[in-house]
C-alpha cells in the first residue's frame, strides 16, 4: 500500500464494524501523517459501540504510536517515532496536528508509546488525590485503568490494598505492586470504620457502591472507572455518601494541553523501567480482527488489554 495515498481504517456504524480502504489527502499544514505500529483497544470504545451511541459512520481510537511518514510539521522528521494522540486511531495511518504528537523517547516501545494515553488519564487522576497524609491507599478493581493505577501508586511507594473478584488479577496486582489484594467479599470486614482514601476502577454500579461504602467519615472517594448511565436508570447510593461527609472526585480530565504533558510523562516512565503498561496486555490482533477486538465480553473472560498490532 501507498503511504502517501491510503489507509485501512475501521469505520463503525450501526450496522457493526467495517473495515475499509480510504483514500487519504495530501497532509495539511502543520500535519504529520503517522504510520500506525500499535493501537491500544480502549474500554470505553468497546462501550460506546456496545450501547449504540456511536449511529453515523465513524471513526474512533485515540491509544496510538507510530513512525512518522510525512511530516509539515517544522523540526520534526520522517522515520521519528511517535505517540499519535489522535481520534481515528484505529487505521494503518493516521494525520495528527503538531499539538498531538510526542516524539519517544530512546527507552520507550512503540507498544508501551500507544498506552501512553491511559497511562496520562492515571497519572492526570492521582494527580488530584490528596494524598500527601495518606499511609494507605484502597483501590477497587484491577482492570487495566486499575492495575496501571496501582503502578504508578507502588513507585510512588505508597501502600496499596486492591480489592478485585478475579483471582488471576489480584495476582497481577499483587505482582504490579500492591501490598495486598482482597476479594470483594471480605474487604467490608476489614474496614469498619472505613479508609480516607479509595479510588474506584470498575465502571460498574456494584463497584461504585463497594467503593464509596469503604470510605471513611470525611474521606475521599475517587472516580477512574468509565461509568455508563444504563439509560438513566443507574443510580448511586446518596444517602450513603452523605452520612460519610465524604468528596467525591470524577478523576477524569478533558484538558487537551495537560493530558498532552502527561502523555510525555507517561512515555518518560515507560524508558525508566516505571509504569511499563505492556505488562499488563493479554491480547493482540491484526487489523482485520478489530470487530472481534472491540467486542463487548464479560469482564472475567475479556482480556486485561487488547492491542491492535499494525503490520
Ligand atoms: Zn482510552
Amino acid at each position: 500500500m501507498n503511504d502517501a495515498a491510503h489507509r485501512r481504517a475501521v469505520v463503525v456504524s450501526r450496522n457493526g464494524i467495517d473495515i475499509v480502504t480510504e483514500l487519504l489527502t495530501e497532509v495539511s499544514a502543520g500535519h504529520a501523517r503517522v504510520k500506525l505500529s500499535h493501537a491500544g483497544i480502549c474500554h470505553s470504545d468497546i462501550a460506546a459501540i456496545a450501547s449504540g451511541t456511536i449511529t453515523g459512520p465513524a471513526h474512533i481510537g485515540h491509544e496510538a504510536s507510530g513512525v512518522v511518514v510525512e511530516s509539515r510539521i517544522p523540526g520534526l522528521d520522517a522515520g521519528t517515532r511517535v505517540v499519535a494522540y489522535a481520534t481515528d486511531a484505529y487505521a494503518t495511518h493516521v494525520d495528527v496536528p503538531h499539538d498531538r504528537i510526542v516524539v519517544l523517547d530512546p527507552g520507550c516501545s512503540t507498544l508501551d508509546a500507544a498506552l501512553a494515553e491511559p497511562v496520562a488519564c492515571v497519572i492526570g487522576a492521582i494527580e488530584m488525590l490528596p494524598l500527601a497524609d495518606c499511609s494507605e491507599i484502597v483501590l477497587v478493581g484491577a482492570g487495566f485503568m486499575g492495575l496501571l493505577a496501582v503502578r504508578h501508586l507502588a513507585l510512588l511507594g505508597h501502600a496499596v490494598t486492591v480489592v478485585e473478584p478475579i483471582e488471576a488479577r489480584r495476582a497481577v496486582a499483587l505482582g504490579a505492586g500492591a501490598v495486598r489484594a482482597l476479594h470483594p467479599d471480605s474487604v467490608l470486614s476489614e474496614y469498619p470504620s472505613g479508609t480516607a482514601i479509595v479510588i474506584e476502577a470498575t465502571g460498574s454500579a456494584g463497584g461504585l457502591a463497594l467503593a464509596g461504602d469503604l470510605v471513611a467519615i470525611g474521606g475521599t472517594l475517587g472516580i477512574l472507572g468509565y461509568h455508563q448511565s444504563e439509560n438513566g436508570m443507574r443510580t448511586v447510593p446518596m444517602e450513603r455518601w452523605n452520612f460519610r461527609a465524604m468528596s467525591v472526585l470524577s478523576l477524569h480530565h478533558r484538558s487537551a494541553e495537560r493530558m498532552m504533558r502527561w502523555i510525555d510523562r507517561a512515555q518518560r516512565s515507560a524508558a525508566q523501567g516505571g509504569i511499563v503498561p505492556s505488562e499488563f496486555v493479554d491480547a493482540y490482533f491484526g487489523l482485520s480482527d478489530a470487530a472481534l477486538a472491540l467486542a463487548m465480553t464479560p469482564a472475567d473472560r475479556a482480556p486485561v488489554k487488547a492491542v491492535l498490532t499494525f503490520q
